[in-house]
């Protein structure tokens, strides 16, 4: 070992000729030249795909390129022929924006207010980026939330546009008719047709057709004491309920609340599924406290509904307060308040709401805060076995 460390150290150092050291210097130079070079080509290409592949604010400078080009050389633009190419399919307007909306056309009364749906917003946008407007103000109007209003007999196009990217516009056809159509008159409880008297009045709900349905008057019970059969399958929430939820919604709209549907109807079949989902999980005990037993469950009734957030993050927002204090004036009660669990048989749940009617509503909301139907109607909610 001492041996090895002396050798070391005794041995003599090479000489190094100038001209070697220069080599040495010159090569060091072109390592950190070349190191240098592979970091800038590096850090071009980070950059370079994201300015391509981005959506939203980019693709709109592609469009503004493209259409300035088309301007300055007056050669016709591809994509313009593709569009006007395109076959309507059927009597609504065509839709060529990435906006998926549920109806693309409505015919409404002078004095009522109809919305349409987004159900998909071009990708990277969203509700805030919304931007309506209408072609002819004096048939209907439209405010920044979609509510559109029938103000006169005719027809117009509400328009729908992306503000990230105005080339995405989807038009609405609108029919404006002199009275109420049937559909709403139907439904008015014998009452025919000012709109501005029934806007405060909500009818009670059409009676179901379900034999073994439980009823207290005009209202159904459907509770843990009151099943529906499982064969009573009216495929969807009932209209005048449906009609009145979105009355519901757009007047909240107004006051900057954003109410919407979560869970509607649901089916007998389907109760089933998520009633066994929860008994595998939590135990029958803990499910029966929070899910309707299938054939027990209001939804099925078409005249319930779950909305925003269906969970307890929900109770105590300004939507959930909103919706306390003002769904009865849409014919709504919160169908599980707080504190009436062994009443109701649920837990409190601030997000389902069940369409009585403007008369049971009101008595409802008379009794003070938290009163229930089985309250109103002395009635149980209690399962048989
Ligand atoms: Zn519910």
């Amino acid at each position: 070992m001492d041996n090895n460390r002396n050798y070391d150290a005794q041995r003599p150092r090479k000489k190094v000729s100038r001209q070697t050291m220069r080599v040495r210097r010159l090569v060091a130079l072109l390592v950190i030249a070349l190191l240098v070079l592979i970091l800038v080509i590096l850090a071009c290409k980070a950059c370079s795909p994201k300015t391509d592949n981005k959506g939203g604010k980019d693709s709109k400078s592609k469009t503004t390129t493209t259409t300035t080009t088309a301007v300055t050389t007056t050669m016709p633009v591809p994509t313009t022929t593709i569009i006007v190419t395109t076959v309507p399919t059927t009597t609504e307007p065509v839709n060529n924006s990435d906006f998926k909306l549920d109806k693309y056309s409505f015919e409404f009364a002078v004095g009522e207010t109809q919305m349409p749906r987004v159900l998909e917003h071009p990708e990277g946008s969203g509700e805030w980026n919304e931007m309506w407007s209408s072609s002819d103000e004096n048939i209907a109007t439209v405010d920044q939330y979609g509510n559109i209003k029938a103000v006169a007999p005719g027809s117009c196009q509400i328009i729908l546009r992306d503000g990230g990217d105005q080339t995405q516009e989807v038009q609405i056809q609108i029919t404006v008719i002199g009275s109420p159509n049937a559909t709403t008159t139907t439904t008015a409880n014998g009452l025919t047709a000012d709109p501005q008297s029934t806007a405060m009045s909500a009818p009670a709900p059409a009676k179901i057709s379900d034999p073994t349905a439980h009823y207290e008057g005009n209202t159904l019970i459907v509770n843990k004491s009151y099943p529906l059969s499982s064969s009573y399958n009216p495929n969807g929430l009932d209209p005048t309920c449906e009609e009145w939820f979105y009355k519901l919604v757009s007047a909240a709209a107004k006051e900057g609340i954003n109410i919407f549907l979560s869970s509607g109807f649901r089916s007998y079949d389907l109760q089933q599924s998520i009633y066994n989902n929860y008994v595998n999980e939590s135990g029958q005990a803990a499910a029966d406290t929070f899910s309707a037993r299938p054939g027990f469950s209001e939804h099925q009734t078409g005249l319930a509904l779950d909305v925003n957030t269906i969970d307890d993050s929900f109770a105590g927002t300004p939507e959930a307060i909103w919706l306390e204090n003002h769904c009865y004036e849409y014919g709504f009660i919160i169908r599980y308040p707080l504190g009436k669990d062994a009443i109701t048989g649920y837990k409190y749940e601030p997000w389902h709401i069940r369409y009585v009617g403007s008369d049971v509503a009101n008595q409802i909301h008379a009794m003070g805060a938290n009163a229930t139907l089985e309250e109103l109607y002395n009635v149980t909610s209690q399962y048989a076995e």
